[in-house]
């Protein structure tokens, strides 16, 4: 017997229908003798809908009341799945945030779960009941309804099973697992059985939408093994009950991986931009008489490259933003200008930045010097190049950016099992 959370997002628990079939996972798990808790988002586009309704109604809205209303979906699955469970036989129960109860702070619309007291849950997987809960909400220390940010659904999920020590927390979404890169782009790509949470932080922050980045932070600081698998699947497709090794990925501690490639995926993001800042006069302060006043300005700076001056007296600054803050980046440096003390500021947009991981390239050499010579190969220029012990970003324009992730994909023989 083991303890399970599964996890259904918005596409999984659309209409009646796909809540059947999400029941019919369910009961899979507890006919097998596990203990379950499931987390549910709301039916796909509610969450667009209420958020909608609160804008219409005002749009300077209290976060307090935005909250009470955009938590609402998820309430109505949870009580449907429920209800749905206990048609089928399964003692089934739903719970709201509060409820359990799950304490988050004062963030009204972004809030941060705080504490979640698992004491209730276990208590009911004792008498063999289903906990059906709902996401994405908890409560603030002003007793009201605080939900988490959009897609904190996994979030609540992950928290739930690091409360009540669940032995995997699954999350079942509309795709099979995480692959080596966007299969749209390389039909090649191949499902990991397995990644660390590290990658996984890496592929998520990438653009690789499959989890909400601050679910994989929360599974890695409590080590939830966290298991990313589809809700599309039939139910009682084979290997599906295989409990110990069901179709889809594994996010767990490096330990667990035994096999550890170089290069365990690529990812990309589009629509970044790179302003560069010529001749600025170099002194001990610079990067913060640059970059304070774009962080105060809300502005989020990705990479960032700076030039050795070889005299000592002026230097070029490279940085990337995303392609729709450049006019405020650009107005935020005007506004500066006489503080910071540079020649010019040239920007271009629509470029994208594509990204080799692994944590196999910790221990081993050549893996950035592979990529550059592949890129060379296909006549992808490079703009600027930043590292991490796991990770190799490289900014190209726009247009290269297919062709740049087939051909990092392949080199590094992603696409051969
Ligand atoms: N329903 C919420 C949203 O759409 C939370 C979630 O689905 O994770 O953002
Ligand atoms: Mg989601």
């Amino acid at each position: 017997m083991a303890r399970i959370v599964m996890k259904f997002g918005g596409t999984s628990v659309a209409d009646l229908d796909r809540i059947r079939n999400v029941a019919a996972h369910v009961k899979r798990e507890v006919d097998a003798g596990h203990q379950v808790a499931v987390v549910v988002s709301a039916m796909a586009g509610q969450t667009n809908h209420l958020v909608e309704m609160t804008r219409a109604a005002s749009p300077m809205h209290d976060a307090r009341e935005y909250d009470a209303i955009v938590a609402s979906g998820e309430q109505v699955t949870s009580g449907l799945l429920a209800i749905v469970l206990q048609s089928m036989g399964v003692d089934a129960r739903s719970w709201q945030g509060w409820q359990i109860p799950v304490k988050t702070d004062n963030a009204h619309g972004a809030a941060r779960i705080q504490n979640i007291n698992g004491d209730l849950l276990i208590e009911r997987f004792g008498i063999g009941q289903v906990a059906v809960i709902a996401g994405f909400q908890g409560i603030g220390p002003d007793n009201r309804i605080a939900t988490l940010g959009r897609g904190g659904s996994d979030t609540s999920a992950v928290a739930v099973a690091a409360a009540v020590k669940a032995d995997r927390c699954d999350i079942y979404t509309d795709v099979d697992g995480v692959y080596t890169t966007d299969p749209r782009i390389e039909p090649a790509a191949r499902r990991l059985a397995r990644i660390s949470f590290e990658e996984m932080l890496e592929m998520a922050s990438l653009g690789a939408k499959v989890l909400q980045v601050r679910s994989v932070e929360l599974a890695m600081a409590h080590n939830v093994r966290t298991f990313v698998r589809s809700s599309f699947e039939a139910p009682d497709a084979p290997g599906m009950d295989d409990f110990d090794n069901p179709p889809g990925t594994l996010i767990c501690d490096e330990d667990e991986i035994v096999e550890q490639q170089n290069v365990t995926g690529i990812a990309y993001a589009r629509d970044e931009a790179q302003i560069s800042l010529r001749r600025v006069r170099d002194r001990p302060g610079i990067s913060a008489a640059i970059f304070g006043p774009l962080a105060e300005a809300g502005i989020n700076v990705d990479m960032i490259v700076q030039n050795v001056s070889s005299d000592g007296q002026f230097t070029d600054m490279t940085f990337t933003v995303p392609n729709g803050d450049v006019e405020k980046s650009v107005a935020t440096l005007d506004a500066v200008r006489d503080e910071i003390g540079y020649d010019a500021v040239q920007s271009d947009t629509g470029l994208a930045k594509v990204s080799v991981i692994g944590v196999g390239m910790r221990s081993h050499a050549g893996v950035a010097a592979t990529a550059f010579k592949a890129l060379a190969d296909k006549g992808i220029n490079i703009r600027a190049i930043t590292t991490s012990e796991i990770k190799i970003s490289i900014l190209i324009d726009g247009p290269y950016c297919e062709l740049a992730v087939r051909t990092l994909h392949s080199v590094y023989g992603l696409d051969k099992p």
